[in-house]
């Protein structure tokens, strides 16, 4: 059998996405140095080597205001007000550094979305995916719009008009779907279980799933609903916001997702999107406890051994 040729994916990561608050009283489930453990894993497993991932430079103050306000960019600029809003030890001596991971990370996903438009390519980001984020306020540990920021950056430079995110982080996306609320021009899709309803902001399209849903309720839910959105949007650029959170093993999520589950639900996705000759950003989005790298390593890996659906 011919070995397939492989996915043309590019990665963007660089060390600054990870920053050690570990020992300043960070006390959350979200594994700060998953970016690393990703890279890593995937220099281990053979799939990439080490020079395989572009670095971007940070999100700029100019980038941020396509989205945020100017008064909220100040504000997080505060390392005291932005620990606040993070739910982080106040009485930590926070300083800049604190919003540094933010600023690389949103700006591997600008760089990412470039490139996907411009080259037409399938590109990862190892970071991003702040979906809670919002143009002035700071939630549930996203503190810029990354995907966001992308989207407004690459319509202004007249390079896509419309797009599509797709949002399977198990958390409901209502930064994006707050954001472009009035904007016909990006349709927001997510999924994610009941526990979200309360959520008065809407997406374009909101798929809900029940507790615990296994393998084949959630991709039951998936290919009954997706493809009919990409059909009739008809995107020019995609995002793929691909949370691990809905893996059983995730310490905040309530479904029941195994690890074979979540690959054939990116696998999916990759189909509908970058299969139909979309191009596509993946960002990885939100994800709790030990074993949420091995989501993406796994999928990554998948995609560098895969045509990808073409
Ligand atoms: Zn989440």
């Amino acid at each position: 059998m011919k070995p397939a040729p492989g996915c043309p994916v590019r990665f963007f990561y660089r060390d600054e996405y990870v920053y050690d608050v570990l020992e300043a009283g960070y006390r959350h489930t979200f594994d700060v140095n998953r970016p690393k453990r990703i890279r890593d894993g995937l220099i281990q497993v053979g799939a990439v080597g080490a020079d395989a991932f572009h670095e971007a430079p940070p999100v700029s103050d100019q980038q941020l205001l396509l989205v945020h306000t100017k008064d909220y960019l100040e504000s997080i600029k505060d390392p005291d007000t932005l620990a606040r809003s993070l739910l982080l030890d106040p009485s930590h001596p926070w300083d800049e550094r604190l919003l540094e991971p933010f600023r690389f990370a949103a700006g591997g996903t600008v760089a990412a979305a470039r490139m996907a438009a411009t080259e037409r390519l399938l590109c990862v980001n190892l970071g991003g995916g702040f979906h809670h984020a919002q143009a002035d306020k700071t939630e549930g540990f996203c503190a810029i719009a990354d995907v966001a920021i992308a989207t407004r950056l690459l319509q202004r430079d007249r390079r896509v008009e419309r797009v599509l995110i797709v949002d399977l982080d198990y958390h409901h996306g209502n930064g994006n779907a707050l954001i472009f609320a009035d904007d016909e021009s990006v349709f927001t899709y997510s999924m994610h279980t009941v526990n979200w309803c309360w959520i008065t902001k809407r997406n374009n399209r909101d798929v809900l799933l029940p507790p615990h849903a296994s393998d084949e309720v959630y991709l039951k839910a998936l290919s009954e609903s997706l493809p009919d959105v990409v059909d009739a949007f008809d995107p020019e650029l995609a995002f793929y916001v691909a949370g691990s959170d809905p893996f059983i093993e995730d310490v905040l999520g309530d479904c029941d997702m195994s690890e074979e589950g979540m690959l054939e639900r990116d696998r999916f996705v990759t189909g509908q999107l970058w299969g139909r000759g979309i191009p596509t950003v993946v960002v990885t989005a939100g994800g709790y406890g030990e074993s949420s790298w091995r989501i993406y390593v796994n999928y990554f890996k998948w995609l560098l051994e895969h045509e990808a659906g073409r």
